[in-house]
């Protein structure tokens, strides 16, 4: 991939959401690498953005296994050297069958296990590279169903996982501030991916809000939580 360019790492990015991310990060000139748990899966979807190999590449990373996210960071920096905006997109478990009265409580540790930890391991990992980045940006996706001030009930373990990820990103942002690093969490909207179940905005516009905050110039905000650019109550 070409050296000049600065480096965006997105995760679950083999489809949905992510995969549009990449794309649309691939045309603001970045060099894009395209996490995918699988990696013919995540072949596949770069060789679909970027038919040359140019701007896209893909890189095997399971967020939910800390040895897969260690390879994944060691392959960035050998491969690319840098690291400039990380965009924590993989996500699992949209529980709607589920009440918190009677959850089963594995499959919130499972949500937890990627939606959570996932982001803060991945994070870590690059923060290295990330700190020597001259414009490094966090970009946690998050929903408007991790929302605290907007919870009455229902999918248990996904709220509470993007709630937990929403304070992450506030303690994150705080503690980032003096290396320069802008930490946002971004709700995409409903979208029509295989997690939207086919309703929802076009994929494209879902995507274009999250990379909103991966854009923002050095005075942008950190620590927020948006949707199209726009705060939500957290
Ligand atoms: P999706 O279509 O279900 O895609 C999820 C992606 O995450 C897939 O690429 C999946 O990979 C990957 N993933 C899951 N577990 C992983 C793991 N352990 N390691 C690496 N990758 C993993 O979901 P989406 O709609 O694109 O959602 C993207 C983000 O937007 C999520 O954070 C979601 O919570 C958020 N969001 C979505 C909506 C919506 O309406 N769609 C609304 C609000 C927020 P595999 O293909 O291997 O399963």
């Amino acid at each position: 991939m070409p050296a000049d360019r600065p480096v965006a790492v997105v995760t679950g990015a083999n489809r949905g959401i992510g995969r549009e991310v990449a794309r649309q990060l691939a045309g603001h000139r970045f060099a894009v690498v395209l996490g995918s748990r699988d990696p013919g899966r995540g072949e596949q979807a770069a060789r679909h953005l970027d038919p040359a190999g140019q701007a896209v590449a893909a890189c095997v990373l399971d967020v939910a296994s800390a040895s897969s996210i260690e390879a994944m960071a060691d392959w960035v920096g050998e491969r690319l050297g840098r690291a400039d905006v990380l965009v924590n997109n993989a996500a699992i478990h949209y529980d709607t069958g589920q009440r918190a009265e009677s959850a089963d409580l594995d499959v919130v540790q499972e949500a937890l296990q990627t939606n959570l930890l996932g982001a803060w391991r991945t994070t870590q990992a690059l923060l290295p590279l990330l700190r020597r980045s001259p414009h490094p940006r966090i970009v946690n996706v998050s929903s408007e169903g991790g929302s605290i001030a907007e919870m009455t009930g229902g999918t248990p373990a996904y709220s509470v996982s993007k709630a937990a990820l929403n304070a992450l990103t506030r303690l994150l942002a705080g503690e980032l501030r003096r290396d320069r690093i802008l930490v946002n969490a971004v709700c995409p909207g409903w979208t029509a991916t295989d997690m939207g179940e086919g309703g929802g905005r076009p994929v494209a516009e879902g995507a274009a809000s999250v990379v909103w905050a991966a854009l923002l110039p050095d005075e942008g905000p950190t620590g927020g939580f948006y949707r199209d650019g726009r705060p939500l109550p957290w």
